[in-house]
């Protein structure tokens, strides 16, 4: 199988400090969801992995952050791109979850919903893309091959000032998903 994994904040829409907390806050990031049609075009199936801590912080529920993946993957629609799945952690820092990037657990559920092993993300060249550390981290960890997105709607630029110059010659630095996504179709 042909498997991108997405971050959500950064990558598909404009990230914010303040936290994305209904959909009138859910702003795409222009040439994103034309990237989505061309790699759901191309063959692939496009999951994303989100924290969503604003949810253990109380500043939005679960039915808000349905109706925000809900735009999303219409969103895309309209674009005719297709959104497999939204995998989302929604605790704190301190909740000792194993959900929370860097940690596995939504990589492991990814790879239960599609039928391989925790061990099989690079064996299925499998791409992850994601604007911070610890999704930096979790892809080099699961062995995915790893962008990094920098533009002004992310936090990549802050990010890459935090990665070992050993971690920077793993990964791809882009500056957005139109630009990953040239690069995984060219
Ligand atoms: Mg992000
Ligand atoms: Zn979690």
């Amino acid at each position: 199988m042909k498997l991108v994994i997405l971050d959500r904040d950064g990558v598909i829409n404009k990230e914010s400090p303040h936290y994305i907390k209904n959909t009138a806050e859910w702003h795409p990031i222009p040439g994103s969801m034309e990237a989505i049609a061309a790699l759901t075009q191309a063959g692939y199936t496009i999951c994303v992995a989100t924290n969503q801590s604003g949810i253990a912080r109380g500043y939005f529920s679960q039915d808000t952050l349905k109706e925000i993946h809900e735009l999303l993957i219409n969103t895309v629609k309209k674009f005719g791109g297709e959104i497999s799945e939204i995998y989302y952690c929604p605790h704190g820092p301190n909740d000792g979850c194993n959900c929370r990037k860097p940690k596995p657990g939504l990589f492991e559920q990814i790879a239960r919903d599609h039928g391989f092993a925790m061990d099989d993300f690079s064996k299925h060249n499998a791409i992850f893309i994601g604007d911070s550390k610890r999704d930096v981290e979790l892809g080099l960890a699961t062995k995915c091959k790893v962008f990094l997105v920098t533009s002004a709607d992310s936090h990549g630029a802050q990010t890459l000032q935090e990665l070992t110059d050993d971690e920077k010659q793993q990964i791809t630095i882009v500056e957005d998903l139109a630009a990953a996504t040239r690069i995984i179709l060219s």
